[in-house]
C-alpha cells in the first residue's frame, strides 16, 4: 500500500469512508492520472461537483483530490482539496472556468535562466513576483554555468533583484553546482521548474533522475482530431522521493514575455469589467463593499460572477506590480548598458 504522505499529503482529517485521497500526476483531455494508496490509476470528473452551480476548480497536476473507486473502470474524482500553492493562467478555452490552475501544491519553485543567452533580470523579477504570489518559495537557478564566460557577474546581478531568494549556478552537463540544490530537494516535497523553453529544464530533470526520463516516459496519444501528440508524465518522482512538476501549462506562464504589456492584456480579457470602471459612485471605488458600485451591481444582477471579479483583481495586482518594477528596472537597464558599452570600449583598447 502506498503512503500518500510520501506524496506530500498532510491532511489529518479522514475523508468519508467511501472516498480515498489521491494526487493528480498528469492531466490529459478529460482524463486524469493519479496516485492513491491503491497505486496509479485513471480518473474522471464527477459532473455534479465540477459542472454544477458552484463548480469546484478543475484539478491540475499536483492537486490532492478525493476519489471514489469504480470496479474495473476509471475512478470518479469527487472533490478538489484546498491548495496550499498554485500557479494559474487564463483558461484559453472559453467554455472553461476562466482561471485555470497549471500546477498545485508545490513547496519550491526553481526560477531558471541560462547563463549564456537567456539571462534577463527583468524576467527574473517577474517570475519572482509570480512565485511569491503562488505560495511557493523561489530559488533562482542559473543554468549552463559551463558556457558562461563570467558567471560571477550574473550571480551578483541576480542577487541584487532576488530580494532574499537564494541564487545558485549549475550545469546539468558537467554536474557542477548540482549539490547546491540538495537543500531544496527533500523527500516528499514538490518542486516546479519555471523558465523559458531552452533554459535546460528537461536537462536538469534528467540529471537529477540519473536517466533520460523525459525521453523514456514519452507516450504517444491520439487526440480528438486523430493527430498524434507527444506528452510526458507531468509529475515525476526522483529516486530520493522528491516530486518534480513540469507541465506544458507551466511553459506558458511567462505571459509577459516579448514585452507584451500586461496591463493591456488584462484589459482586453476582462473588457466586461473594464467597461464598467469609472461608472461607480466613488472614483476611487475598490468594488468591495462601496455603495453605488456598478460592478457589485452587475454581480448582483448575475452579469459578472464574483470569481471573475476576484480573478480580475488578482491579475490587476500582478500587472501593477510588474509595471512598477518594470519602470524601476528600465533605469537600472540604462545604467547597465552604459557600463557594458564602456567595458566593450575598454576591451577594444586593451587588445
Ligand atoms: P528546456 O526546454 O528548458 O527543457 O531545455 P532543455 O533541457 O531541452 O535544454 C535546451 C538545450 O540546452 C539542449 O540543447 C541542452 O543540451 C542544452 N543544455 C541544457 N543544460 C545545459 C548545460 O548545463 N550546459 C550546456 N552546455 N548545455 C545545456
Ligand atoms: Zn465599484
Amino acid at each position: 500500500m502506498i503512503d500518500l504522505k510520501q506524496y506530500g499529503y498532510t491532511e489529518t482529517e479522514k475523508p468519508p469512508s467511501d472516498l480515498l485521497p489521491a494526487r493528480i500526476t498528469a492531466v490529459h483531455r478529460e482524463r486524469y492520472e493519479l496516485i492513491s494508496q491503491s497505486g496509479t490509476q485513471h480518473g474522471k470528473l464527477k459532473t455534479s461537483t465540477y459542472y454544477g452551480r458552484e463548480p469546484h476548480p478543475f484539478p491540475t497536476v499536483g492537486d490532492f483530490v478525493l476519489i471514489k473507486e469504480v470496479q474495473g473502470g476509471d475512478c470518479q474524482i469527487v472533490k478538489t482539496l484546498q491548495r496550499r500553492s498554485y500557479f494559474s493562467r487564463l483558461d484559453p478555452d472559453p467554455s472553461g472556468q476562466k482561471e485555470q490552475a497549471v500546477a498545485a501544491n508545490f513547496d519550491t519553485v526553481f526560477i531558471m535562466q541560462s547563463l549564456n543567452q537567456n539571462f534577463n533580470l527583468r524576467r527574473i523579477e517577474r517570475y519572482l513576483a509570480l512565485t511569491w504570489q503562488s505560495g511557493g518559495t523561489p530559488v533562482i537557478v542559473l543554468t549552463k554555468a559551463d558556457l558562461a564566460e563570467n558567471p560571477e557577474k550574473h550571480i551578483e546581478e541576480a542577487i541584487t533583484v532576488a530580494a532574499g531568494a537564494d541564487v545558485v549556478a549549475i550545469s546539468a552537463k558537467t554536474g557542477e553546482g548540482l549539490n547546491q540544490l540538495i537543500p531544496y530537494l527533500k523527500p516528499g516535497q514538490t518542486c516546479v521548474f519555471l523558465g523559458s523553453s531552452g533554459v535546460g529544464k528537461s536537462s536538469l530533470l534528467n540529471a537529477l533522475m540519473g536517466s533520460d526520463v523525459m525521453d523514456v516516459s514519452e507516450i504517444r496519444e491520439d487526440d480528438a482530431r486523430g493527430r498524434h501528440t507527444t506528452t510526458h508524465r507531468q509529475m515525476v518522482t526522483l529516486p530520493n522521493g522528491v516530486h518534480i512538476i513540469d507541465t506544458p501549462g507551466m511553459r506558458e506562464l511567462g505571459m509577459w514575455e516579448n514585452d507584451v504589456g500586461m496591463g493591456d492584456s488584462v484589459s482586453s480579457i476582462f473588457s466586461d469589467i473594464e467597461d464598467l470602471l469609472g461608472t461607480c459612485k466613488f472614483s476611487d471605488c475598490r468594488h468591495e463593499t462601496e455603495p453605488g458600485c456598478s460592478i457589485l451591481a452587475a454581480i448582483e444582477r448575475g452579469e459578472i460572477t464574483q470569481e471573475r471579479l476576484n480573478s480580475y483583481n488578482k491579475l490587476k495586482r500582478e500587472a501593477l506590480y510588474a509595471e512598477n518594477k518594470a519602470a524601476a528596472m528600465k533605469e537600472k537597464d540604462t545604467i547597465r548598458k552604459d557600463i557594458d558599452a564602456w567595458w566593450r570600449h575598454r576591451n577594444k583598447e586593451v587588445w
